[in-house]
């Protein structure tokens, strides 16, 4: 993964953020309304070369890659340019590709400054069309069995579209019948290189819709802070930063699907396709939430025409509507996904300097995973195999220990081989496949991690090889029962007696694998008279000391967690972790290790794969489940939401690594999607599969039903949903703290 634009794009960028936000400004875009368009704007972005980026050199244009072309579009978005960019854009490309000497005189024309844009949808479809950016265009081209058309767009007659204010026209069955469209190209190349281009259109309008909702959100969060009511901020009010912060999640993931299916059509990747369609529909939809989110911020002076969030309201559901039903691109996504001879036209995309995904050394270490998994996984480990902690299996712990599948991201100083975190993303996914619990070696190594950065060096030379050879297992103790979110209010007590040692008394609840573990990680408060955050110190503590009990908590996901008393226990100060006082910074440390939502995202994907099989293999009206349009369109909704959580998942992973100097949004991002996203879908599909998703079972619709009782619990553990959506109204949009 490597979402790091080149200089050159981050100056195209931030020239491009300039020009709009000077040539675009919400006067310009008022003024230009009532024709839907700004010629002035236009002549600029002609002679500066935009329109005509991605015409090749030869052509006469600058042969940008499709990345730069997101880029350009997203600004455009963030300020409502009111242009036919997207379009233009794609149809200037096309022109340069038909081979005729028509399409080549009309791309002379849009090199000096002429207006071009293309019919998104078959000419030959039955009802109304909507041509964006027509009214006034002189070219408009559109495509019919295997012909592609053009038309002079000053000759369009038709009704301008009420909320885009963008110059789109609206054909009616009585208006197409009366139009002289001529022939441009024909033939299979013509009409591919037609379908390639609105493709890229997608996508440019997809990108249009991300900076169209984050400025959208933008002002809403900087409004929330100005405007006070009872006396303080409004940003202040959860009911406010809330909305705020799952809107601002899933327009960073609609611009994350946006990059990835750039980068899958650079690599030529099979997915490529299916990702085009699942960036344009997922866009749509999280615009046209993110917006209602951010007028509602500004209370009764959102519906007012004076205010500018208005436009952004309008424009929003304009802009995803031009190709018609949104729901149509989900049954695209269907076949692009489950009818493997389905293949799309795709455009070419040119230089593509991120990277999607686990990366190919990661892709080859899965492989060694899956292989060991294959080789050891015995009939008897199979029957202990269990989704919780009662599926540690301590000679098998040992095993993979030994063959380096424990911590091989750890430095080899400590036992480890230094891979990336990659490696253990894919790592983690392996054990998934094979259904191995994924539950105690993560809590260990985030012990771990800490320990190594914090500990004395007794605590790391007595703890640290035994994790890493398999034979010790740590564990949380944060939780306690009069506080859980408000974590820094532990009252467990750690007091310093005369010799050095600690006592410490209390109790932790919710101490997962505390039954098998030989460490806790202990918050205890240290100092009674400062205020609560600055009198708490860490700990290492033995689960063999005297003082500790362990007792059982059984959770309705079929798991086992603990209660665990604490009464005189006596800790040498060497498990001290940190500073005397210091607990708040080591705390922190650990906290943005426990976000980056791996562990959630893997059982949601896995959830998905369980209802295809049980689509696959259930009959329904029309042969198989997943032969049923509705079936199918609620299948590829659940496959954008999970390639969503994992791309927020390695996002917060690649920016700890590249060290991102905005990522601490980022973990709490891919936590809070992929738990509650997962929730939500697991709803969706127990209904899908219901009744079979109410039997018992250990596959297909019985794991559906795991995850219905999973899901619930993730968006509690590891911090609550409202916790992360309080972190990233802070972090990410900068409002006011509603927590002490
Ligand atoms: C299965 C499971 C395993 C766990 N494992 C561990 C573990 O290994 N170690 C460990 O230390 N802990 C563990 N936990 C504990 C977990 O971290 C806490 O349950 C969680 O932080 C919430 O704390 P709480 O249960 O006390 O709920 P509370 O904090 O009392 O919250 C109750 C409700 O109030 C809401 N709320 C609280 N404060 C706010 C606020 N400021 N704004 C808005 N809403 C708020 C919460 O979101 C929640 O909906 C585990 C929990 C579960 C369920």
């Amino acid at each position: 993964m490597n979402l790091q634009l080149t200089p050159e794009q981050v100056q195209l960028r931030e020239s491009m953020a300039r020009l709009f936000r000077e040539q675009s400004s919400s006067a310009r875009v008022r003024s230009a309304e009532p024709q839907g368009f700004d010629p002035a704007l236009w002549r600029q972005l002609c002679e500066l070369g935009i329109v005509t980026m991605r015409v090749p050199e030869t052509a006469g244009g600058a042969d940008m890659s499709l990345l730069d072309a997101l880029l350009v579009a997203e600004e455009a978005g963030r300020h409502l340019a009111c242009v036919p960019l997207a379009e233009a854009i794609v149809s200037a490309r096309l022109l340069a590709a038909l081979a005729s000497d028509h399409a080549s005189e009309l791309l002379q024309l849009v090199l000096t400054g002429s207006r071009v844009t293309l019919l998104p949808v078959p000419l030959d479809q039955p009802g109304a069309l909507l041509v964006p950016g027509a009214s006034g265009a002189a070219t408009v081209l559109a495509c019919r069995a295997d012909q592609v058309l053009v038309i002079d767009g000053t000759t369009l007659s038709g009704t301008l579209s009420a909320l885009s204010a963008d110059g789109s026209v609206v054909l009616n069955a009585e208006d197409r019948g009366r139009l002289q469209w001529r022939t441009l190209a024909s033939g299979n190349d013509a009409v591919q290189a037609f379908v390639a281009a609105v493709e890229e259109w997608k996508l440019l309008k997809a990108a249009l819709l991300v900076g169209l909702s984050a400025q959208a959100i933008g002002l809403a969060a900087a409004y929330s802070c100005e405007r006070h009511q009872f006396g303080k901020a409004i940003g202040s009010f959860q009911g406010i930063a809330h909305p705020l912060a799952d809107a601002l999640t899933e327009v960073d993931g609609a611009r994350l699907l946006t990059w990835h299916a750039a980068w899958a059509i650079a690599r030529r990747t099979p997915q490529a396709a299916a990702l085009v369609s699942m960036a344009s529909w997922w866009s749509g939809q999280s615009a046209c939430r993110a917006v209602a989110r951010a007028l509602h911020s500004f209370g009764g002076y959102g519906v007012s025409l004076e205010y500018d969030i208005q436009l952004y309201y309008r424009r929003a559901r304009a802009w995803s509507l031009q190709a018609g039903d949104p729901q149509r691109e989900l049954d695209k996504l269907a076949d692009r996904l489950w009818s493997p001879d389905h293949v799309v036209p795709l455009p070419d995309a040119g230089e593509m300097p991120l990277e999607f995904g686990y990366g190919a050394g990661a892709e080859a270490f899965a492989d060694q995973v899956r292989a060991f998994f294959r080789t050891h996984l015995t009939d008897e480990l199979k029957a202990h195999a269990h989704h919780s902690v009662d599926g540690y299996h301590p000679a098998f712990n040992r095993q993979l220990a030994d063959a380096g599948l424990l911590f091989p991201h750890w430095p080899k100083a400590h036992g480890g081989q230094d891979r990336s975190p990659f490696d253990m993303h894919a790592l983690q996914a392996v054990f998934e496949e094979f259904g191995w619990q994924r539950i105690t070696a993560p809590i260990t190594n985030q012990v771990a991690q800490i320990v190594m950065r914090f500990a004395s060096e007794e605590a790391k030379e007595e703890a640290l090889p035994r994790f890493a050879r398999g034979e010790a297992l740590a564990c949380l103790g944060f939780s306690e029962p009069s506080c859980g979110s408000d974590v820094f209010a532990a009252k467990t007590r750690a007091v310093q007696l005369p010799d050095g040692d600690w006592k410490i008394d209390g109790q932790k609840i919710f101490t997962t694998a505390a039954n098998l573990a030989d460490y806790v990680f202990l918050l205890a408060r240290t100092n009674t008279e400062v205020a609560k955050h600055a009198g708490l110190t860490l700990f290492l503590v033995p689960m063999h000391l005297p003082g500790i009990e362990v007792h059982p908590v059984h959770t309705l996901q079929d798991e086992r967690t603990n209660i665990t008393y604490f009464a005189d226990v006596r800790v040498p100060d060497r498990y001290r972790v940190g500073a005397v006082n210091a607990g708040t910074s080591v705390m922190s440390a650990t906290l943005e290790l426990e976000h980056s939502g791996d562990q959630y995202r893997l059982s949601y994907a896995n959830m998905l794969e369980h209802a295809l099989k049980w689509a696959r293999h259930t009959l329904g009206d029309y042969g198989s489940q997943l032969e049923d349009k509705q079936v199918r369109r609620r299948l590829a909704k659940v496959a954008v939401h999970t390639t969503l959580a994992q791309d927020l998942c390695y996002r917060a992973t690649w920016s700890v690594v590249a060290q991102a100097p905005d990522r601490a949004a980022y973990g709490p991002m891919s936590k809070l999607f992929s738990t509650e996203q997962y929730h939500r879908d697991a709803l969706d599909l127990m209904e899908l599969c219901a009744p079979h998703s109410l039997l018992a079972s250990d596959e297909a619709a019985g794991l559906v039903e795991l995850g219905y009782r999973q899901s619930i619990g993730m968006t509690i553990y590891g911090g609550t949903s409202e916790i992360h959506r309080s972190l990233i109204a802070e972090q990410g949009l900068g409002m006011p703290r509603s927590r002490t």
